[in-house]
């Protein structure tokens, strides 16, 4: 992959974007580690886990009802011996179905032999020994084949794969108490800024207190990584270099501020002097326009505008690939939902726009309406938005109800 100097490398969203992915399919988490099954819940699989049987391991109804034999139910009604009662967990071997011959069975029991199909108990009346069925079935209604799911040994989950509640199923269903996960990523975060002080102290008449780091600790949370919170870096090169130093020592940094064009935007300096390559310097995006991406020996940096709304956007747009796959998730694609657009938007062409917005409606009539703001510094607007709005480079106007994406985050 090319580096260009810095200060002249800016590239269009969906270029920064692949770039990104590009580097982020090169990289592994080094190490593994064994939790409880429920412990691991977030956490990326490192192993991939086997059917340990036949899935279902016998021919489960999925209804209750009487197990016969289809061809039985030819004309209708018909009335069939029952010869016996089935519940779930009970032996598929007796009693064994003949010619007009019936079983009840419940949900989740085996079918007996000889029978195949369930008719659902909606569609029958007992009488005595025998069952009155007014409804046909086809051969293998309501009966899921042994192993029809999984033969026992498929792979049923690959070592990349987030245990989300579908995979502590799988996991559970196999007997897995325990999972092999990755350890969690360690992400310094490094706020920088003269009139950035911490949010426990009283900020001067023209102090900002340091909200950058803990939006970014929470987004870094949130996906699995581990956050590790550094001072605060002034404007100055020497303590700048000082933290900077600290945070390579992680395993990915992520600044935030002084990567405008300000005089006192020391950090792609800084970074200069540790020998970073500068894979790009910005990106025809608002907010969040001077992002820097690159690597310093083997660890990836990203210098985020320190504009909080830039911050938090710039974090899932480029950050999430390279966590992702230091935390060991298989690539992920960025993908957007749409909504339909409450009230026309007029934007100035030339960037991919990502505007704090808001979801509303429900089910398939949802609709979305961009939040008034500031711009990318109004935190209490994104407070206020669920979602940002996709506005393509090329559009001026997006009239009212049309579709639009939309990034939720
Ligand atoms: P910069 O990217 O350093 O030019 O900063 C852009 C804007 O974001 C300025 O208004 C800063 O005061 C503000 N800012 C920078 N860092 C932070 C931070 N950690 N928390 C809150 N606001 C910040
Ligand atoms: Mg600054």
């Amino acid at each position: 992959m090319t580096t260009l100097p810095p200060l002249n490398r800016v590239l269009t969203f969906e270029d920064a974007r692949h770039l990104v992915e590009q580097h982020a399919s090169g990289l592994r988490p080094t190490h593994a580690e064994s939790m409880c099954l429920l412990d691991s819940a977030g956490r990326i699989l490192a192993e991939p886990i086997f059917a340990d049987r036949d899935f279902p391991p016998f021919r489960r109804a999925t209804r209750d009802g009487y197990a016969v034999r289809a061809a039985d139910l030819g004309s209708l009604p018909v009335t069939l011996n029952v010869v016996g009662e089935i519940k779930a967990g009970a032996s598929a071997n007796s009693p064994t179905i003949a010619n007009g011959q019936a079983a009840a069975i419940m949900t989740g029991a085996a079918a007996p032999i000889g029978s195949d199909a369930v008719v659902m108990v909606e569609y029958t009346a007992a009488k005595g020994s025998e069952v009155e069925i007014t409804r046909g079935v086809f051969a293998g209604e309501n009966i899921v084949p042994s192993g029809a799911e999984a033969k026992c040994g498929d792979q049923l989950l690959t070592a990349g794969t987030r245990v989300d509640h579908r995979a502590i199923a799988v996991a559970a269903s196999i007997g897995k108490s325990q999972l092999h996960v990755y350890k969690k990523p360690r992400v310094a975060i490094l706020a920088t800024g003269d009139e950035i002080v911490q949010i426990d102290s009283a900020p001067g008449p023209f102090e900002i207190r340091n909200s950058n780091s803990y939006s970014l600790a929470a987004q870094v949370a949130a996906v699995g990584g581990d956050p590790v919170v550094l001072s605060v870096a002034p404007d100055e090169t020497n303590r700048l270099r000082e933290l900077i130093a600290e945070g390579f020592k992680a395993d990915l940094l992520l600044l935030s501020g002084g990567v405008s064009m300000g005089k006192y935007d020391l950090v792609e300096q800084v970074l200069t002097e540790f020998g970073a390559e500068f894979f790009f310097t910005g990106a025809q995006i608002q907010p969040g326009r001077p992002i820097v991406f690159g690597k310093s020996k083997n660890k990836y940096f990203f210098g985020l505008p320190g504009n909080p709304i830039s911050t938090m956007v710039t974090f899932e747009l480029f950050v999430r690939p390279i966590l992702d796959a230091l935390a060991g998730l298989a690539p992920q694609k960025l993908m957007f939902m749409h909504a339909k657009l409450k009230a026309e938007i007029k934007a100035k062409t030339g960037l991919t726009r990502f505007l704090p917005a808001i979801l509303s409606g429900e089910f398939d009539q949802t609709e979305v309406e961009i939040v008034q703001w500031q711009g990318s510094g109004d935190i209490a607007a994104a407070a206020r938005a669920n979602c940002y709005v996709v506005i393509p480079p090329d559009r001026d106007r997006i009239a009212a109800g049309e579709w639009i994406a939309v990034l939720k985050c």
